[in-house]
């Protein structure tokens, strides 16, 4: 028999019911199933599968034979020495691969058995037993922390025996934290493989699209994104180049009104704040050549900011409600600004609302400004009376996410029970997207769908005859003349009579 080695990650929640588990993961707690890959065998299996408790594990056998025949074009490619050398059930890039595939479904957000269940925060505990580390456990918490997981990371000895000999680059790691599954499966996704530094994939244009998507919601915020860009890409500079300016586009740091993030200390050894400076000289240095000396272009989530911004002053709004607020960019501006009254963000996920009370510095936030602040998690599909009373609510990018079957809920909640005089409502134009190059499919994997400009129209306009407002279009980005904005804005106004 050929000799292979396994490497393991357990899932735990004690959600309830804590089984749960086995439907956002789409796979049977009282079954053990097999994955072949390319290089190996995957098992899920449950090693406790309760009321209160649930454990999902994925095991992952590695054929080293099999991991050399399988090189080629789009398989992972990798220094087999590296492997063969280390001990066994290491934690790796491979087992990344290995969990985007067999969960790809659950890495999604999706579960037609139980549609609410992605979009909850369940308490969850991840453990990687031994997880090859370049930065070691310190490196581990500066990517994990900043996502809102409480970490325990230890570093493993060589050989136990042998204290003296120091440490090996491997570690012991557990998470915890509240988190929906799709986010933490992403988390793991992108940031193993960043820990692990070894240059294992193929490295394909199609790598950066892989990481933006898994990285929608949490990477252009996360204050290492530099490193992980161009770890995760395998320093690939003209690819790290392109996702970080993508990323740009999803957040932008630099606003004036984001005061800048509070500087924490430099970590010992590799430093992750120059590993990042170093990226981002080098994306806006390609910029700017790649433009040939004309200003680089203002990333469109500002652009887009600044429309919502520009419509809800003109409106008059003075009370404003940011439904699906993320990381609180949004937020930030309008406290910026005083006129703005008083504003609330809204979130269904607990691991965005910790991240923009961190960005937002909640805690050292003057009593005057923390006055007019309202932060609050909740679902926009159930009726809320907390989402009442606010002049304007805004939905900036927030509709692609819900299920077209959740959709008629939302419409109810938003436009028949909060009633606020404005909505506004921003979403992707696809048409766009034949715009933006490396891009396959949706601009992010928890996109339900993208509207053409037509669709988009067509919902507004029955949503506004069915709750008694009007609505009108404005473009967000450059307007192209064949295939319309990147973004769309719709701007809802309550009928005077109703
Ligand atoms: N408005 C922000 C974030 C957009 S991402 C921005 O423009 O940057 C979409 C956000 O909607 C995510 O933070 C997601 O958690 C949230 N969301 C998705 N479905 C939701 C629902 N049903 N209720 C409330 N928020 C939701």
């Amino acid at each position: 028999m050929r000799q292979t080695w396994g490497v393991l990650l357990t899932i735990t929640t004690t959600a309830s019911p804590a089984t749960d588990l086995g439907f956002l993961l789409h796979k049977h707690p009282g079954r053990v199933q097999e994955f072949s890959q390319s290089f190996g065998t995957a098992t899920v299996f449950y090693p406790e599968a309760g009321e209160e408790r649930c454990t999902a594990a994925l095991m992952l056998e590695v054929d080293p034979i099999a991991l050399v025949r399988s090189r080629g074009k789009g398989s992972p490619d990798f220094s087999l020495s590296q492997y063969v050398n280390d001990r066994p059930y290491a934690a790796s890039s491979l087992l990344a691969v290995a969990l985007g595939e067999v969960f790809r479904t659950a890495r999604a957000g999706r579960c037609k058995a139980r549609p609410e269940l992605p979009g909850t925060a369940l308490p969850l505990e991840l453990r990687l037993p031994a997880l090859p580390c370049r930065g070691g456990p310190d490196l581990a918490r500066r990517l994990f922390e900043p996502l809102g997981w409480e970490v325990e990371a230890q570093a493993l000895p060589l050989d136990e025996g042998f204290p003296e000999w120091g440490d090996s680059r491997y570690v012991r790691l557990t998470l915890r934290g509240a988190a929906r599954l799709s986010d933490a499966l992403n988390h793991l996704y992108v940031l193993l493989p960043v820990l692990d530094d070894g240059k294992h994939y193929w490295i394909a244009p199609d790598e950066v699209d892989k990481l933006i998507r898994a990285g929608e919601g949490w990477l252009h915020g996360h204050p290492e994104r530099g490193l992980i860009t161009r770890r995760y890409l395998g320093r690939r500079w003209a690819l790290a180049r392109t996702a970080l300016a993508r990323l740009a586009e999803l957040g932008d740091e630099t606003e004036e009104e984001l005061e800048p993030a509070v500087a924490e200390e430099a970590p010992p050894g590799e430093s992750a704040a120059d590993e990042m400076a170093a990226a981002e000289a080098e994306a806006d240095a390609g910029a700017s050549a790649e433009s040939q000396g004309q200003a680089p272009a203002r990333p469109l989530s500002l652009r887009r900011r600044e429309a919502v911004l520009a419509k809800l002053e003109e409106l008059g709004a003075v009370s404003v409600i940011d439904l699906g607020c993320g990381q609180g960019e949004l937020v930030a501006a309008l406290l910026a600004r005083p006129r703005f009254a008083r504003v609330a963000g809204m979130d269904v996920s607990s691991m965005a609302l910790t991240i923009a009370a961190r960005k937002l510095r909640l805690d050292r936030m003057p009593d005057a400004k923390r006055a007019r602040l309202t932060l609050f998690q909740g679902a926009l599909t159930y009726t809320d009376k907390r989402l009442k009373g606010y002049d304007a609510a805004v939905l900036m990018e927030v509709v692609e996410h819900v299920d077209p079957p959740r959709l008629a809920a939302l419409e109810r909640v938003v436009f028949g029970h909060a009633r606020p005089q404005h909505v506004l409502v921003t979403t992707p134009n696809v048409e766009y997207n034949v715009r933006y190059e490396f891009l396959t499919g949706l601009r992010h994997p928890d996109h339900r769908f993208e509207w053409t400009r037509a669709e988009f129209a067509a919902w507004a306009t029955r949503v506004a005859a069915e709750h008694g407002y009007q609505v009108a279009f404005e473009p967000v980005g450059d307007d192209d003349p064949e295939v319309g904005p990147p973004t769309q804005m719709g701007v809802f106004t309550r009928d005077q009579r109703s």
